[in-house]
C-alpha cells in the first residue's frame, strides 16, 4: 500500500528581498491547499536559491546536500535564480525532487500535485484556516517575522550589467499591475505593518511598459492615499530612474522615507564603462549633490563591487576617494564574482583573490568611517524610528533615513513608530546609533 506524504512544508530563502517576497508567496499558495509549515520533518523542502555571487551559489549547493543527507524521506523543491542557473547548466543537484522554473513560483502547488499527487494526503485545508487568510492569490497577505513588507512590484531586466546574471535567470522588465499593487498593500497595512518596501529587480523600470507608461512616482502617490501606511521605502533604484519627478516626490510630504539605495558599484569611469553601467563616476556624485540640495537630511545608501577584471590600485583608489567625499550611511561591499555566461567572466587581468580581499577591508574601513561621518551629524537630533525588536535591554528599530537605532528600554516597543533623540554614535558598532526619548 503507497505510504501518503503528509501535506507538511519548510522554507529556505536565499538573496534578494524579491526572493522573500517570492517565497511568501509560496508558503500562502501551500497554506492555501492545506500544508502545514513545520521544522519537525516536513515532507517537502522547498528551497528558494540565489546565483548573483559564487558564494550564495556555495551556500545553496551545500544546504541541498544537508538536506537531502539529513532528510532522505523528503522531497526537496528547488527554485529561484540557482534552480534557473542549474536548469541553464543542465545539473539537477543531490537529493533534489524537482525543479520549478522561476517564473513559475507561483505554480508551486500545482508542481507539487502533478509531480506527488497519488501520494499526496488528502486536502482538508478548509479545516486548517480561517476564511480571510485566503489573500489575493496573486499577492500576498502576510509577511510574517517581518515588521516592514516587502512588496514586489517588478522582475526582470535588461541592462545587462557586464558583470550580472540575474538577467539571464530572470529574464526582461515587466511590471505588476498598479490594481493589484495597491490592493495587496492595502492588505497589508490592514494587517498592521506600518512600512512597505517596494522591492523589484530594476525597480524605477515599473510601468514603463504599460500603454499609459507609468513611473514608480505615480504608484508612490497612489500608494500614499493607504491610511494604516505610515513609511514607504524604495529598496533599490538605478540612477537613472532617479529623475526629478521622483526627487520631487519626497518634498510632496508623501509617506517616502528619506533614503534612497542607489548602486554605485565602482567610483572610477573606466570600470564603470567596462561594467557597462550607464554613468560616470562625476555624473553619480552629480546627480546625489542635487537630490541633496532638494531633500533635507536625505539618507544614501549604495552596492560597492571590488576587483572587477581589470580594476588598477588607481581605480580603485578613484573609489576610496569618493567614498571618502561622500557621507554613505552604509555601503555593501562586494568583491567582484565571475558568473559563467557573463561577459565579465569571460574578460582578461581577472583580479587576484587576495587583491580583492585586500580591497574589500580597506573599503568597508572606509565605509565605516563614511557611516560614522553621516550619524555624528545626527547628535542631539531628532529621528523617527519604526522599533521592531528587542535585543538585550534596548528596543531596535530603523529611522525613515535607514539608520539602525538601539534604545535602552523596558516598554514594549513593537512595530510602534517614535521619534527619539540621538545621544552617542560610535564608530566601531556602525551598525546602531544609541537613542534616548
Ligand atoms: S541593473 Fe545591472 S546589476 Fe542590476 S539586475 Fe540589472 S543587470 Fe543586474
Amino acid at each position: 500500500m503507497n505510504v501518503k506524504i503528509k501535506r507538511t512544508c519548510a522554507f529556505f530563502t536565499f538573496g534578494c528581498k524579491v526572493n522573500q517576497y517570492e517565497t511568501q508567496l509560496m508558503r500562502e499558495e501551500l497554506l492555501a491547499n492545506g500544508f502545514v509549515e513545520t521544522e519537525k520533518r516536513p515532507a517537502f523542502l522547498i528551497v528558494n536559491g540565489c546565483t548573483v555571487t559564487s558564494r550564495a551559489d556555495k551556500k545553496c549547493g551545500s544546504l541541498l546536500k544537508n538536506l537531502s543527507r539529513k532528510n532522505p524521506k523528503a522531497k526537496i523543491i528547488l527554485t529561484g535564480c540557482y534552480a534557473q542557473n542549474t536548469k541553464a547548466l543542465k545539473i539537477k543537484p543531490e537529493g533534489v525532487s524537482c525543479i520549478i522554473p522561476q517564473d513559475q513560483k507561483t505554480l508551486v502547488y500545482r508542481m507539487i500535485e502533478r509531480e506527488f499527487g497519488e501520494i499526496l494526503e488528502d486536502n482538508n485545508a478548509a479545516a486548517h484556516l480561517p476564511h480571510e487568510f485566503y489573500g489575493p492569490q496573486n499577492g500576498i497577505s502576510e509577511f510574517p517575522s517581518h515588521n516592514r513588507a516587502f512588496v514586489k512590484i517588478q522582475d526582470g531586466c535588461d541592462n545587462f550589467c557586464s558583470y550580472c546574471i540575474v538577467p539571464y535567470m530572470r529574464g526582461g522588465p515587466r511590471s505588476r499591475e498598479l490594481k493589484e499593487i495597491l490592493s495587496e498593500a492595502e492588505l497589508l497595512s490592514k494587517k498592521g505593518f506600518k512600512e512597505i518596501v517596494l522591492c523589484g529587480i530594476n525597480l524605477g523600470a515599473w510601468g514603463r511598459e504599460f500603454k499609459e507608461a507609468l513611473e514608480i512616482g505615480d504608484l508612490i502617490k497612489e500608494l500614499n492615499f493607504l491610511p494604516g501606511l505610515k513609511r514607504l521605502r524604495l529598496s533599490s533604484i538605478e540612477l537613472k530612474h532617479v529623475n526629478d519627478s521622483l526627487i520631487d516626490k519626497f518634498s510632496e510630504d508623501l509617506k517616502l522615507c528619506r533614503h534612497l539605495h542607489i548602486p554605485l558599484q565602482s567610483g572610477d569611469s573606466f570600470i564603470l564603462k567596462k561594467m557597462n553601467r550607464d554613468y560616470s563616476a562625476q555624473e553619480y556624485l552629480d546627480k546625489l549633490n542635487l537630490i541633496s540640495s532638494k531633500i533635507k537630511d536625505i539618507s544614501f545608501t549604495t552596492d560597492i563591487m571590488v576587483g572587477f577584471p581589470g580594476e588598477t590600485d588607481e581605480n580603485f583608489n578613484n573609489t576610496l576617494e569618493l567614498v571618502k567625499n561622500t557621507g554613505f550611511t552604509r555601503i555593501h561591499v562586494f568583491t567582484f564574482s565571475p558568473r559563467d555566461g557573463t561577459p565579465a567572466a569571460r574578460m582578461d587581468s581577472q583580479v587576484d583573490e587576495r587583491i580583492k580581499k585586500y580591497r574589500m577591508l580597506t573599503l568597508e574601513d572606509a565605509a565605516a568611517q563614511s557611516s560614522f561621518t553621516f550619524r555624528k551629524k545626527l547628535l542631539n537630533k531628532k529621528l523617527s524610528v519604526l522599533f521592531e525588536k528587542r535585543e538585550n535591554d534596548y528596543w531596535c528599530g530603523y529611522s525613515d533615513t535607514y539608520v539602525y537605532v538601539k534604545v535602552r528600554t523596558n516598554t514594549g516597543l513593537s512595530n510602534t513608530i517614535k521619534k527619539v533623540n540621538v545621544s552617542s554614535v560610535s564608530i566601531t558598532d556602525t551598525m546602531a546609533t544609541v537613542c534616548e526619548f
